[in-house]
Parts: structure tokens; C-alpha cells; sequence
């Protein structure tokens, strides 16, 4: 089944509030194997509303219609809708009800606007409102199924997650169990990963395959959909393996953990622990890794020696300053060793680079050199990250855990 959502709102196209139960909306309906095709915002008009209206019956099975279900002149959806489907709009006894109490507990009169929340389209399943007065309502018309929820967010979201997905649920005959993975890509850009995995994208119906990117990080989250969850569960695990086949070599985990995570609980499996000396990221790895619960058992200290007086009371030699400059391989491998002896720990990492803007050392903008130290020997990576100063910050402490973690 597929579907479209229109959001009913003059302040919507006016930008004073953003349309955040469409994205709702679109990841609960996904998580029932729903698929959105479209998201719309029409303002509080009904000639609009009704050719948009029109339009999403001729290519949608269902139609979810978001605001203006309220009391006040404006809100015009369910006249909007009656008159579509050539019904009339009648009195939910149990809403009615509902309301009265409410006035009542709150001594006050109930108007003929108020009662309006109360109105249904003839012949709708109603979708009760625990958070508020307007109760919301599913409309079967000829193909199409009409979805009307109210706007403010707060209603919207207990009405869907209490109601009306077990209402579509139903509609569609079968529940199908979704089940998704996700699989975590380093030192992999995302347009590489896609180039690499091109005729699966391009192929992907069930499972589908969505690529993500944040921070130098590429994910992929595959997602499918079937009768059982063993049966979901083989197909991810044929796919996962198809593509770690071709990528795995930059595939640093599988699942809900991060980055910082997935390198704690190495350290932790291990038994292993680790220390920082940090120049550029002036702690971001130590903040980082602190992040993760646990990390107390694994991460031993850090050290931010940011100017070069600070390395050389770390015990930089001066003369490896003044002769490679702190932004080298040598101040690194010095730097990781240093930590290391200094926190007595399994591993140490450093980092020395230029965050920018400007260049230092006569060295470019993004140039970061990372040590690891390890129980045999050192090992010095160098990268040229692009972006900002605080993007070149946030590579430098992702690179270091990478690169740990393939130690
Ligand atoms: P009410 O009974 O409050 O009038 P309603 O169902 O008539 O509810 P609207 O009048 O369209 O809904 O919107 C009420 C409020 O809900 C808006 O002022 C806004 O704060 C919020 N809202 C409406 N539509 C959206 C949307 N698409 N995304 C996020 N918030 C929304
Ligand atoms: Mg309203």
C-alpha cells in the first residue's frame, strides 16, 4: 500500500511552523511497511484542499489529511472531505459524550463550536483524541482510504501510535513484520559506497537499501519487510553479506552502536585499555570515548597539549619541535608513546594537526597526524580532512578510533 500526507495549514506555507507530523508520520508509516509517496502542505482554503484532495485519490491507497479537525472557522477539513466523499458530516455519540464531561469538569458552557469536534464524516471509523478534544477519523471511500488526524503534535502522535496504525494494520489484511539493519562505513565516502554497491541500490525492491552520511561516516540501513521475522532476519543476512563481500574492509560495525561504542567494547573484549595525548581536538577524543558507559574500565587518561610549550613539558624533545614541528609525524609518534608511559595503558593514541583556518607550520588546513601506540610498536597515520575547523576537529578524534580499532 502506499501513501501520501497533507498537511492543512496557512501557517505552514506562511514558515511559522514546520511540518514535523509529515516526517512523523512518514517513519511510523514505514514501520508498518507503508510506503510514503508524497508529503504536501495546503493552506486553511477549500477549493485547495479539495483539488489536492482530488488529486491524492487518483494515486494513493491511503491519504492522511493532518489539522484542521479544531473548532474555529478556519479549520475546514472534514466539511472538506464529507463533500468529497458525498456524505454528511453527523454527531460521534461517543465523542459528544467525551466532550460534554470535559466542559463540565471545567464548569464551562459548551458552544456550537466546540460541539463541531465532535462531528464525524457519516459512516467513519473514529479515532479517539486522549490527548485533546477533536477526535480523529479513517474514511473508506471507493479506493481510498482517508486518514484525518489533528495538527498540534501532541495529539497527533497518540492518536497514530494508539489508533490508527492498528486501524491500517488491519485495512491491510496482514501485518507485516519490518525489520531493519544497519551497517556502519569509516574511511569510505558516501558517493564511493554507493558507486561500489550501484546494481544492489539500483535493484533493491525488498530488502531496500538507504544510504546515510554524517561526520566522515557512512551508513546503511537496510530495511524489509515479510511474514516472519525469521524470514526478514535470512534475507538482511544474505544482503549484509553481499555487501560486506564488496566493502567490509571499511565496515567497522553492524547495528546500533557507534563509533565510540563499538571501540569501547573492543577495548573492553580485549581486556585492552588506552590514553591520549591530543593537540588540535584539545580533548575530543578523551570527551568522546567518556561519552560511552563503561569507559571507566578501559580509558586510563588523556593529556590536551595544545602549544608546544605544553608537548615539550609532556616531554616532547625540543629539538624533534624545532626541527619536524609539532605538527609531524615524529611529535606524533613521540606524543602517543608519551601517553602511553605516562597511563601505563595497552594503547595510546595522539593527534597534532592543523584545525585551520589558516595554515600553521606552513602546513595545510585539515593536515592531522594520528599515532597509536601499541604493546610492539608505533604506528603514524596521516589524513587531509576537508571542511571546517570544528568538521577537521571531529575527523581528527573518529580517524584515531578507527584507526585503534584496527589494531
Ligand atoms: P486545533 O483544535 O488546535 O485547532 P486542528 O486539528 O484544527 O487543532 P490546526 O488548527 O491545523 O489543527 O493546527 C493547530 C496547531 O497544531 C498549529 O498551530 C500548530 O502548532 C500545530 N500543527 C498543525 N499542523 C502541524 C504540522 N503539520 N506539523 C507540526 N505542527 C502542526
Ligand atoms: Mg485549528
Amino acid at each position: 500500500m502506499n501513501a501520501e500526507i497533507i498537511a492543512v495549514g496557512s501557517e505552514l506555507l506562511l514558515g511559522q511552523i514546520d511540518n514535523t507530523n509529515a516526517s512523523f508520520l512518514s517513519r511510523e508509516l514505514s514501520s508498518i511497511g507503508i510506503n510514503v509517496f508524497y508529503h504536501q502542505a495546503v493552506g486553511d482554503n477549500e477549493a485547495r484542499l479539495t483539488s489536492v484532495l482530488q488529486a491524492s485519490t487518483e494515486r494513493s491507497d491511503i491519504v492522511i489529511v493532518t489539522g484542521g479537525l479544531g473548532p474555529t472557522k478556519d479549520d475546514l477539513t472534514k466539511e472538506t472531505v464529507a463533500k468529497l466523499v458525498n456524505k454528511e458530516l453527523v454527531y460521534d455519540n461517543e465523542t459528544y459524550t467525551r466532550l460534554e464531561a470535559f466542559f463540565i469538569s471545567r464548569n464551562r458552557t459548551m458552544t456550537d463550536n466546540n460541539k463541531k469536534q465532535a462531528l464525524i464524516v457519516e459512516g467513519a471509523h473514529v479515532l479517539q483524541n486522549d490527548a485533546g478534544l477533536a477526535c480523529g477519523m479513517a474514511i473508506k471511500h471507493n479506493d481510498t482510504i482517508f486518514v484525518l488526524l489533528p495538527g498540534p503534535p501532541s495529539e497527533l502522535k497518540p492518536m497514530v501510535k494508539s489508533y490508527a496504525l492498528a486501524f491500517l494494520q488491519k485495512e491491510m489484511g496482514q501485518q507485516h513484520v519490518i525489520e531493519s539493519l544497519i551497517l556502519r562505513f569509516f574511511e569510505i565516502g558516501e558517493s564511493r559506497l554507493v558507486e561500489e554497491l550501484d546494481d544492489l541500490i539500483e535493484a533493491q525492491t525488498n530488502p531496500t537499501i538507504a544510504p546515510l552520511a554524517s561526520d566522515g561516516e557512512c551508513m546503511l540501513r537496510l530495511t524489509v519487510k515479510g511474514s516472519s521475522t525469521h524470514e526478514n532476519m535470512q534475507k538482511l543476512d544474505a544482503l549484509k553479506d553481499t555487501i560486506l563481500d564488496r566493502v567490509g574492509e571499511y565496515c567497522y560495525g553492524v547495528g546500533e552502536p557507534t563509533l565510540e561504542e563499538v571501540t569501547v567494547n573492543e577495548l573492553l573484549t580485549k581486556s585492552a585499555t588506552v590514553s591520549s595525548a591530543e593537540s588540535l581536538t584539545g580533548g575530543l577524543f578523551a570527551e568522546q570515548l567518556t561519552s560511552v558507559t563503561g569507559t571507566s574500565k578501559c580509558f586510563k587518561g588523556g593529556t590536551i597539549c595544545y602549544t608546544n610549550e605544553a608537548k615539550e613539558s609532556f616531554g616532547v624533545p625540543a629539538s624533534v619541535l624545532a626541527e619536524y614541528g609539532a605538527i609531524s609525524e615524529q611529535t606524533a609518534q613521540h606524543l602517543a608513546e608519551l601517553a602511553k608511559k605516562t597511563y601505563d595503558s595497552t594503547y595510546a593514541v595522539s593527534m597534532t594537526g592543523v584545525a585551520g583556518p589558516d595554515s600553521s607550520e606552513n602546513k595545510q588546513p585539515g593536515l592531522v597526524y594520528i599515532g597509536i601506540a601499541t604493546p610492539s610498536t608505533t604506528h603514524i597515520y596521516s589524513i587531509q580532512a576537508g571542511g571546517n575547523r570544528q568538521r577537521v576537529r571531529v575527523l581528527a578524534a573518529k580517524y584515531a578510533m578507527y584507526y585503534l580499532l584496527k589494531e
